[in-house]
């Protein structure tokens, strides 16, 4: 079993759907992403937050075994976003980002954590992306996720660090913006272009679909009839992926294959409550439930 570190946004998140609001809830790419990645592996989370931020978040991560080492408390406020969500649940629309404590976040690791294997690069500046990256020693296998704000923004910081990483873990918006191509299976090939071995592309209740070498591999999303909201799904989906292939600590096709049917099973648990709180009363044996009732999902030959 393999180590996994991660480097992103631990937030307090403010979010509006059609079915209800949470304000100043936990949130964080970094937050879903070693939660989820939690079920499967030892996580090593690297990120900061602001003196205000709640102890009980910290315990939440800290009960499910998170290594907190590399998480600094600064001086300042913690990282806020707000968003809201229409009745297409696809599609965020950020109101408010402040990066707060993470707009001079140096982060320098402590040496047992640049020699963890597996290393998720989760949606945050490019700069502090690359700034991990470097301080690794020898990674197995680095995945990186990214959003429109970064891509607008930062965009040849992130081209910067797209270059060196093995996996692309984006949304269909995302790649289409990435590469400056509508097509989807265009966009993904423009994406392999760019660097990476890999990418897959998270299609929201589309599913997903992985790109690599002239191969392609699609999985559906659980069909969930209710659906609360959709923040965090893409994190989770990440964790589910990165912690299976962490754990099993093989990254073949076959491996890459059930890590994302792994990523789609925690996506679709994150989405049915608000912030981590179905996460959080979630089991090991509720995974490996829906894990077999995906399998059944895409069964031709019966
Ligand atoms: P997703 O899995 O794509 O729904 O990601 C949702 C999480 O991303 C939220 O909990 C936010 O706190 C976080 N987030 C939003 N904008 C940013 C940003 N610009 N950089 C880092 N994290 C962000």
């Amino acid at each position: 079993m393999g180590d996994l570190l991660v480097v992103g946004s631990v937030a307090l998140d403010s979010v509006k759907t059609p079915f209800g609001q949470a304000t100043e809830a936990l949130g964080g790419s970094a937050t879903y992403f070693s939660f989820a990645a939690s079920f499967f592996t030892t996580v090593r989370l690297v990120a900061t937050v602001g003196e205000d931020f709640p102890g009980e978040h910290l315990a939440l991560l800290k009960n499910r075994g998170v290594d907190l080492s590399g998480l600094q408390v600064s001086h300042g406020k913690t990282f806020r976003w707000v968003g809201e969500y229409g009745y297409d649940l696809n599609e965020a629309r950020t109101l408010d980002t402040q990066l707060n404590v993470f707009a001079d976040f140096k982060p320098s690791l402590p040496a047992p954590l640049r020699r963890t294997p597996f290393v998720f690069l989760a949606n945050i500046a490019p700069e502090l992306q690359l700034d991990v990256l470097r301080q690794m020693e020898r990674p197995r296998l680095v995945a990186l996720d990214t959003m429109n704000f970064w891509i607008e923004g930062k965009r040849d910081e992130l081209l910067e660090v797209v270059a060196e990483v093995d996996v692309l873990v984006i949304n269909d918006a995302e790649a289409r913006q990435l590469a400056r191509e509508p097509n989807l299976i265009k966009a993904a090939r423009t994406i392999l272009g760019l660097g990476p071995r890999s990418v897959v592309i998270k299609r929201g209740e589309h599913g997903a679909l992985m790109a690599s070498d002239g191969h392609f591999f699609f999985v559906p999303a659980y069909p969930l009839d209710s659906v609360f909201d959709p923040t965090g799904a893409g994190d989770t989906f990440a964790g589910g992926f990165m912690g299976y292939l962490a754990r099993s600590d093989r990254i073949d096709a076959g491996a890459l294959r059930r890590a994302i049917v792994y990523g789609a099973v925690m996506a679709s648990f994150t989405v049915e409550d608000f912030s981590l709180n179905r996460l959080t009363r979630l089991r090991s044996e509720e995974i490996e439930r829906r894990y077999a009732a995906f399998r059944d999902l895409v069964r031709v030959d019966l």
